[in-house]
Parts: C-alpha cells; sequence; structure tokens
C-alpha cells in the first residue's frame, strides 16, 4: 500500500512510506488513569470513608473543568431569570455540571420537581447520566438516571434526568404541563434537530401557562429553562425566548493546526485509512478521532483499521480501533472511553455524535470527512432521503475543536481548502427539510391542534406542513374535521414512526402482530445481513437459502426463523453472513415492541402461520403512499408522483417483476432507489387505504 493523501503546509503529515518506525515512546499509553478509576462503581459494600475520598477526588475534577470558576454566576443568573441561554466550547462541562450546580443550590425541592435535560442522541443521554451518577457517587437510577426509547434507568428519587428530546415529547402526552420538572434543560440547542425545534414551542408555551397559572394564585411552581448551545447564534435563542438572559462560558482551547489536502479525495474511506496510517507512523502519540458519515463506513474501516494493525511489527506501537455511533451497544459505546491498553494508540471511529454531545479524552489528532448523512425530504412528491452531505462551516469549525481539548492538535480535513471555502455556514434545521408527519402528529396528541400557526423557531413551508396533514390524515390519524382520531392518538403513543405504529396496531386485525412484530424490529437496525468485498459470492450465495419469493419483508423473518433454530449460534451466523451484532439490537428492539404492545392491549403472539399476505397486507395499510407498478417496460413508477424508482441491488426483489411492489424507503442517491421491498398485488390497495385511493381516484 503506497497510496499517500497529501495535505497542504505541514509536511510531518505526508508521509513517505509505510515502514513503521520503532521509536515509540512507551509514556503514551500512560494518561487519564483518574478516569478509568472512577468506573467500576459496583461494589456495595463501598464505606462511607471511600465515598468520601471518591466525591473530593471527584470535585477536585470537577474544579478543573473551565465552567467551574463561573459556577456562582452561572447560578445566580439561574436563580435570577426563568430563561436562560448558555453557550459554551465543547467539553467546558455544560452538560455535566450546570444540573450539579443547580442541584447544589438548593434550587430543587421534593415538591417543585426535578432536572430534565434533554439530548438529541439516546447514547449521549445514557453516558452522561452514567458519568454524572459516577460524579456524584450515587448509583445510577437513583439521583441521576435517563430514560431513553425502550430503556429507563429513572426512578420515583431522581432528580437529575437525561433524556432524549423525543422522550421529552412523550411525556408532555401524559403530564401536559410538565409538572414533575422545576427545570428543563434544551441541551446541544445548536443541532437544531427536529424534536428539540418542537420543544422550543412547547416548552416555552408550558412556562407561559405555569406563569399565568402562579400569578393566578394557583399552587403551581414556575418552569425555569435553560438553552445550552455549543455555537454562537445565541442571540437568535434569547429573541425567541423573550430576550432570555445569555451567558458565556470561555472554554479552554489549545491551538489547533487545521490542513486541508491538496487535491480532492475520490474515496474519503481509503483518503481516511492512509491518514490514519500517516498520523500513526509519523506523528506523536495522542488518540485519533475520525468523523465519518455512518454505520457502514465506521465498520467497514474498523475491520480495515485492525486488519493493518495486526501487521504491525511486535513491539510496534498499536492501533485500537473503537466505534461509536448511535446503534452500537451501551458496553461497546463505553470502550472510547476507558484508556488504550500499553503501548496503543486509540483511534475512535463515529459519526457526528461526537461532534459536540460526547467529550472524549485523550484526542490530540482529527480526521474529518467532510461528509454527514443527512435527512432530505421533498415534499411535492414525498420522497425522504437519507444522503452523504457536505457538512457546514460551523461543523467542520466543531470537529476541529475535538482535536485542542487538553494540548494542541491537528486537524485533518479530507477536503481541499476551496471545498471548505464553498460549504453552507450552519447546517438548515432539521424541521425544514424532513417529513414532519411524525412531528405534526405529537403537537396534536400534545393540544396543539393548528400546527400552521405554532410558535416555530424557523417555520417550516407550508407545504411540508399540509403534506404532514394528508399523510397522517390517509393513515387514518386525523378526522375529516382534522382533529385527532382513536387511532392516531393510540399511533402518537408508540415511539415510532407513524407508518410503523399504524402496521403494529392493525397487525391485531390481520392477525400477524407475532410477525409484524418481528419484521419491524429486524427493520430497526442497519443492516442484518454483511458482505466482505472478497467474499461477495459466497455472501450472496449463503443469502439464497434465506430467499422469500414475496421479498425482503418476508426473508428477514426466514432470517430469524433459522436464527431461533440454532438458538443464535455464532458460529451459524458467520457462515451464513449475518451481522450478529445487529441481530442482538434487533431482538432487543422486539422485547421492548412486545412490551409495548401488552401495555397497549395488542397481543404480540398473534400469528398468521402460513397465510403469510397478511403480513404484506397489514404492512401496506401503512406504507401504502410507498408502492409502485410495474410498467409494460419493464420498470416500475410509484403510485403516488409517478416517479420512476429502482430496486436496489440488495434487496430480494432485484430483478423481479411483479404487478407490484411496496417499500420501507426511498433513497435517492443518483436514482431513486427504493429498499426494503416486497412484492403486493394492485388489488390490495384500496383495502389497505380507502380514504387514501378514494382520494386518489377522485382526483
Ligand atoms: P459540555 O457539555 O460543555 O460539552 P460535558 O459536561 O459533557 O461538556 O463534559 C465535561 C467534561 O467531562 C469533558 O470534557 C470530559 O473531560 C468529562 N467527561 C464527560 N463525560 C465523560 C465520560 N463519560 N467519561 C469520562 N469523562 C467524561
Ligand atoms: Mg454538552
Amino acid at each position: 500500500m503506497k497510496r499517500l493523501v497529501n495535505f497542504q503546509e505541514k509536511d510531518e503529515a505526508t508521509a513517505e512510506d509505510w515502514k513503521f518506525s520503532d521509536s515509540i515512546d512507551p509514556s503514551t499509553t500512560i494518561r487519564s488513569n483518574k478516569r478509568q478509576k472512577g468506573n467500576g462503581n459496583k461494589d456495595n459494600k463501598i464505606d462511607r470513608a471511600s465515598i468520601k475520598a471518591k466525591r473530593s477526588e471527584m470535585l477536585n475534577f470537577r474544579k478543573q473543568l473551565p465552567i467551574y470558576s463561573g459556577r456562582d454566576a452561572i447560578i445566580q443568573t439561574i436563580r435570577d431569570n426563568s430563561t436562560v441561554i448558555v453557550m459554551g466550547e465543547t467539553g467546558s462541562g455544560k452538560t455535566t455540571q450546570i444540573p450539579q450546580f443547580i442541584r447544589e443550590a438548593g434550587m430543587i425541592s421534593t415538591k417543585a420537581g426535578g432536572i430534565a435535560i434533554t439530548q438529541p442522541r439516546r447514547v449521549a443521554a445514557v453516558n452522561l447520566a452514567k458519568r454524572v451518577a459516577e460524579e456524584t457517587v450515587t448509583q445510577l437510577g437513583g439521583q441521576v438516571g435517563y430514560t431513553v426509547r425502550f430503556d429507563d434507568t429513572s426512578s420515583p428519587q431522581t432528580i437529575i434526568k437525561y433524556l432524549t428530546d423525543g422522550m421529552l415529547l412523550r411525556e408532555i402526552l401524559s403530564d401536559e404541563l410538565l409538572f414533575r420538572y422545576k427545570f428543563i434543560v434544551l441541551d446541544e440547542a445548536h443541532e437544531r434537530t427536529l424534536r428539540t425545534d418542537m420543544l422550543f414551542g412547547m416548552i416555552k408555551k408550558i412556562q407561559r401557562i405555569r406563569h399565568e397559572k402562579a400569578q393566578a394564585g394557583e399552587d403551581v411552581e414556575e418552569l425555569k429553562i435553560v438553552i445550552m448551545s455549543a455555537t454562537l447564534d445565541a442571540e437568535k435563542f434569547s429573541e425567541f425566548f423573550n430576550g432570555a438572559k445569555i451567558l458565556y462560558v470561555s472554554g479552554r482551547l489549545h491551538p489547533v493546526d487545521t490542513l486541508f489536502t491538496q487535491e480532492p479525495q475520490a474515496d474519503y474511506l481509503d483518503a481516511t485509512l492512509v491518514t490514519i496510517f500517516q498520523i500513526h507512523t509519523k506523528s506523536p502519540p495522542g488518540d485519533i478521532l475520525v468523523f465519518l458519515p455512518g454505520q457502514d463506513a465506521i465498520e467497514s474501516l474498523s475491520s480495515l483499521v485492525n486488519e493493518y494493525s495486526s501487521q504491525l511489527r511486535p513491539r510496534q506501537q498499536k492501533l485500537m480501533s473503537c466505534p461509536l455511533f448511535a446503534a452500537l451497544p451501551p458496553s461497546q459505546q463505553q470502550k472510547v472511553f476507558d484508556p488504550a491498553p500499553a503501548n496503543t494508540r486509540k483511534v475512535i471511529l463515529a459519526t457526528n455524535i461526537a461532534e459536540t454531545s460526547i467529550t472524549i479524552p485523550g484526542i490530540k489528532y482529527v480526521i474529518d470527512c467532510g461528509l454527514a448523512k443527512m435527512r432530505g425530504f421533498n415534499p411535492k412528491i414525498g420522497v425522504e432521503s437519507l444522503l452523504l452531505h457536505p457538512i457546514s462551516k460551523s461543523s467542520a469549525w466543531q470537529r476541529t475543536g475535538r482535536a485542542g481539548r487538553e494540548r494542541a492538535g491537528i486537524c485533518y480535513r479530507l477536503y481541499t481548502e476551496d471545498t471548505f471555502r464553498e460549504l453552507e455556514d450552519d447546517t438548515v434545521p432539521e424541521i425544514r427539510r424532513c417529513n414532519l408527519a411524525a412531528a405534526v402528529l405529537s403537537l396534536k396528541a400534545s393540544g396543539i391542534e393548528n400546527v400552521l400557526d405554532f410558535d416555530y423557531m424557523d417555520r417550516p413551508s407550508r407545504a411540508s406542513l399540509v403534506r404532514a396533514l394528508e399523510e397522517l390524515y390517509a393513515l387514518g390519524a386525523i378526522s375529516d374535521a382534522g382533529t385527532l382520531s382513536d387511532l392516531g392518538r393510540k399511533m402518537s403513543e408508540f415511539p415510532l414512526d407513524p407508518t410503523f405504529s399504524k402496521v403494529i396496531i392493525k397487525s391485531a386485525e390481520y392477525k400477524c402482530s407475532m410477525e409484524v412484530i418481528a419484521i419491524i424490529s429486524l427493520l430497526s437496525v442497519d443492516a442484518i445481513f454483511f458482505t466482505p468485498s472478497d467474499k461477495r459470492e459466497q455472501a450472496t450465495e449463503a443469502r439464497r437459502k434465506f430467499l422469500h419469493m414475496d421479498g425482503d419483508h418476508l426473508t428477514l423473518l426466514n432470517v430469524l426463523k433459522g436464527y431461533w433454530e440454532v438458538k443464535g449460534d455464532p458460529e451459524w451466523c458467520r457462515e451464513n453472513f449475518i451481522n450478529i451484532r445487529n441481530m442482538k439490537i434487533a431482538l432487543d428492539v422486539r422485547n421492548q415492541l412486545i412490551q409495548f404492545c401488552e401495555r397497549l392491549g395488542i397481543s404480540p403472539t398473534t400469528s398468521c402461520g402460513t397465510d403469510t399476505d397478511q403480513v404484506l397486507k397489514c404492512f401496506l395499510t401503512g406504507f401504502f403512499q410507498n408502492t409502485a407498478l410495474l410498467q409494460p417496460d419493464g420498470s416500475y413508477k410509484s403510485v403516488a408522483g409517478n416517479q420512476l424508482v429502482k430496486i436496489h441491488p440488495g434487496s430480494a426483489m432485484f430483478t423481479k417483476r411483479v404487478e407490484g411492489i411496496m417499500y420501507n424507503e426511498l433513497v435517492f442517491t443518483t436514482k431513486h432507489y427504493v429498499r426494503g421491498v416486497s412484492a403486493i398485488q394492485s388489488s390490495w390497495l384500496p383495502q389497505a387505504a380507502p380514504k387514501y385511493f378514494n382520494n386518489v381516484t377522485n382526483k
């Protein structure tokens, strides 16, 4: 392997070859041991003295954080204002410290309720709760806990609760004015995720109503709001929250050398790998953080790094890859925080989760591929896309900043300086670029009937709101009068996209809940099969035995049946090219969905046996808009929008010609590809969605 990625300016990045030098400083691996000691708090017999020692050790750590010097000012500002905006460098201690400050200042009473801190991502919520439990030397689930979809460690004792923004939205459904909280902290506000944006408007309204009630003499605690963000759009947040006070926390940022490539890189994975090895062979100790767009890129790069690492000479410093993405099981996520073993350099391969929500110690080098997977939506034709997209300048700077947390660092940007100049300044808020059906359903279920006039910080286009209302109407979630139907209310209680919620609810009627729950669980993970590039043929061959003639949904079910027959034997999985890790995640999701169904009175064991058409008909009640019919020339055109669609090569239906197809997603890459495809009959359509197809034929 002789390829090089040439960066501008710095010579240390331009290695001439792949010879590995022996001169590695063994002191590299002795770092941050303090943190390691903090981890294992499993021993119940910890006596008071050791708790005290632990507390003071933790306090010492906390006192070193940049935010700690501003503790008194922060407490005072929060005490004096109903809404406060906190801006601060990533890693300065906003998320872990501010809730502790509030609690330590005695602003929480048992009567008033606790503190909710929202996170756009579940990994972050879980990790932050763990960290703060550790810092407060308490058991997770006691004073400090978290609530994320399908996993809740909070208890009535919980005062500091980290939760995903989606979970807080759900809590509003049962506790309209969020009386269980005195403080709502909306964190990572700069990310402008769809749900955080919805919360801005909803929490602002809840604060106003609680204020009015308190003013009118009702026994109601006022709600305090803290908005935390990592970039400098504080004015905009302040304006939205009626001129809220802004606090700036200065971070500890060491200089970071930023290097661009001289030439555009055609293959960002290859360029990343080359750069990792350039750093490893030529540059001083320090861990590497690589930003990649998604799980698939991370997994393939991870195995490449490990493969090359195993070829290093025995005395050479090792490389260890640590993946970090949302779907990774928590035990493996923790690996990124643990110090590397002796004589090993860590390479953390992360999605933009590591941009601001999670701070990893020990990083000196950042490699930024300049891409992220982003959701897009075209409301005219109703096509949602998940595309690789260039990041914004502000994202690029956040990524760069991760290299200078503890000492001076270097950021390798795998794109040219000209490309950088052409990047957008900021990422467009998600609410402006995604399908709003789930959002609108959730607003309606929270009592906000007029979604067009809702108080949005950035108003989505009217077309996409109307489109969402139409979609919900077609699904039967809203009535002719425009109000939420019984079905819609039930759908809003599922932590799933409305289409999937409807399919699960309908599965009782179609007598196939067992099958539907299993398939939805398997669809919730990235991929069940894996295809190593050097064993493509064997993998395709192995897959053949699971193929169901009616397509991907039932093929997935066959895989699960096979997996159960061998009781999840890892050897069997390897032979059949089945991703055992994703399989386990899917089964975990399945268990959670079963519990959800039981709670909502849907029997999760009802099975249609061999009458598998029932399963497809049931899926069609949610996915009737994701259908296409065969044309005389052998192509498929979508029923909604009359778009030409191509079946993805990875599908069981690839090259098949049937009367009609239904698909889970339409992804626009170079063509409109459909994935998760099954065969349907056009005569099934009117029954699946009477309202929709009456409308279509009337038009
Ligand atoms: P901010 O919200 O300002 O980005 P955080 O409060 O998340 O910062 O983190 C503050 C510091 O706490 C980090 O810089 C890191 O040193 C430490 N920290 C946070 N989470 C962990 C963890 N899970 N393990 C070890 N250290 C952590
Ligand atoms: Mg934070």
